[in-house]
């Protein structure tokens, strides 16, 4: 899989770990309006398509969200590796071959 953001090549497990290390600031972590909950959001750097989930944090601190970013950032770029799977990677061409109808 290729990554969206800066184009290195990786099989999809490392292209998970490059995103949560190289491309965390990419996820936008906030607080609502009544700072009950937390939401995050990633957009897809290829198209509209946005993961964005509100989750119930353990503290409302916003030091505490930055650190909580990290670990935000597995899931969405999981979420989004999903997303790219299905909207972004051509399939590979053996897949394409062997098709027949
Ligand atoms: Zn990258
Ligand atoms: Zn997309």
């Amino acid at each position: 899989m290729t990554c969206p953001f800066c184009g290195q090549s990786e099989d999809r497990r490392g292209l998970h770990r490059h995103l949560v290390a190289v491309h965390v600031q990419a996820v936008e972590v906030g607080l609502d309006e009544q700072k009950q909950r937390m939401y995050y959001r990633l957009d897809c750097p290829n198209c509209e398509y946005v993961v964005s989930q509100t989750v119930r944090p353990r503290s409302t601190d916003e030091h505490f969200l930055e650190e909580y970013r990290a670990e935000i950032g597995l899931v969405a770029f999981d979420l989004l590796l999903y997303h790219l799977e299905l909207a972004h990677e051509a399939p590979a061409p053996e897949a394409v071959a062997g098709i027949e109808d």
